[in-house]
């Protein structure tokens, strides 16, 4: 499976119906009249999230896309019908960006929101609206009015609930496989995609997570180098950040101080995601070796510095019940029941509709 958090596209409105020239024709009713109708609205282009996409990868293989052109006016009053919007369906978190002017168009974030990126052209008044008592026989009509084009660029920032960072190796495939239905692939990728793998956490409530496995993140990846800013671009909205230090490299590798770099990477991309919620696990202790290093210590010298941290193996599962029951109450007021909008609790309803108007 490709994934794909890039696409740029081409979006045209449906122009306007034309307007008719008619008259009204009946035996016995000399010079009826003028009786063209309007034309109908040309379809808009919207786009609209939905929860049940996960990338942008519909929009791979086609990128030009146009709604249908307002049906022209008839004889006898006959308004042409409007045109049916086209509905360009997108995940949520996608940010759609106009090519030529940069102006960010829509930003959609909640199950079924929807914003119209480009209007349909409108219909053309047919000759019955320009009839006078000087001129009772127009013979014009006008056309409909063009639809508009546009260059799109559609960009994915993941919304998961919780974003899981680390080194490569760290774990972070394998916990989610773990913690969810979800079954990331372990493989090598094009590099126009990046893959961070998405699962479902379900707790006994049946309330759900979305926790998405950021792909290892490289030092320097923050100045650029290599793939880095996309990655981190996917931890920007997520609501908890959980790091994986794998525990069973031997004791000549200072795994502190591999946390440590990649907090500054953080840092560096954006001095905010270090104000995130955060929690520090120490993966694969079904490897531990006591004599190589001290898990304890390491624990409680992050907890002097206020991490909360948790010791767990992916594979016997240690410690992951302790930490489903953690997310559990740290995540309370982020968890979803069923096809609920995804809508952060702390918003007042005014303003979820202000965003909505974005
Ligand atoms: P990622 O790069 O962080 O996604 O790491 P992966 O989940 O792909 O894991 C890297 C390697 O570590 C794989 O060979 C896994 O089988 C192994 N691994 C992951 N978690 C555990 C664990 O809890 N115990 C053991 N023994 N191996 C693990
Ligand atoms: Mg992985």
């Amino acid at each position: 499976m490709l994934f794909l958090d890039e696409a740029v596209i081409a979006a045209v409105s449906g122009s306007g119906g034309k307007g008719c020239v008619s008259f009204r024709r009946e035996r016995f009713i000399p010079k009826g009249g003028p009786d063209g109708g309007n034309g109908g609205m040309g379809g808009s282009v919207i786009a609209k999230a939905t929860g049940k996409l996960y990338d942008l990868s519909d929009y791979n293989a086609k990128k030009y896309f146009k709604a249908r052109n307002g049906v022209a006016g008839g004889g006898q009053n006959c308004s042409g019908a409007n045109a049916e919007p086209l509905v360009l369906k997108v995940p949520l978190g996608t940010i759609i960006e106009d090519c030529e002017s940069h102006e960010i168009l829509a930003d959609l974030v909640y199950e079924g929101q929807e914003v119209t990126l480009l209007q349909g052209g409108m219909g053309g008044k047919g000759n019955r609206h320009f009839a006078t008592s000087t001129n009772r026989a127009p013979r014009m009509a006008q056309p409909g009015i063009p639809g508009q084009e546009k260059r799109l660029k559609l960009t994915l920032k993941h919304l998961a609930d919780i974003g899981l960072i680390g080194l490569p190796n760290a774990g972070k495939s394998t916990l989610i496989s773990r913690l969810t239905m979800a079954r990331p692939k372990i493989d090598s990728y094009p590099f126009t995609t990046i893959v961070p793998n998405l699962g479902v956490m379900t707790f006994s409530d049946e309330s759900t997570l979305v926790i998405a496995d950021i792909p290892g993140l490289i030092e320097g990846a923050s100045s650029g180098r290599g793939l880095g800013h996309r990655f981190l671009r996917h931890i920007e909205r997520t609501e908890l950040l959980l790091h994986l230090i794998d525990v069973s490299c031997d004791s000549s590798c200072d795994i502190l101080e591999d946390y440590r770099m990649l907090r500054r990477e953080m840092a560096a991309y954006s001095p905010e995601l270090l104000n995130k919620p955060h929690m520090v696990l120490f993966s694969k202790m079904d490897l531990y070796d006591p004599t190589q290093r001290d898990v304890a210590a390491l624990r409680s010298a992050l907890e002097a510095e206020g991490v909360a941290s948790l010791p767990i193996s992916a594979k016997t599962g240690e410690g992951i019940d302790e930490f489903e029951k953690i997310i559990f109450e740290k995540c309370r007021n982020i968890r979803r029941f069923g096809q609920e909008a995804r809508i952060p609790s702390s918003d007042s309803e005014e303003d979820q509709i202000e965003r909505r108007e974005i």
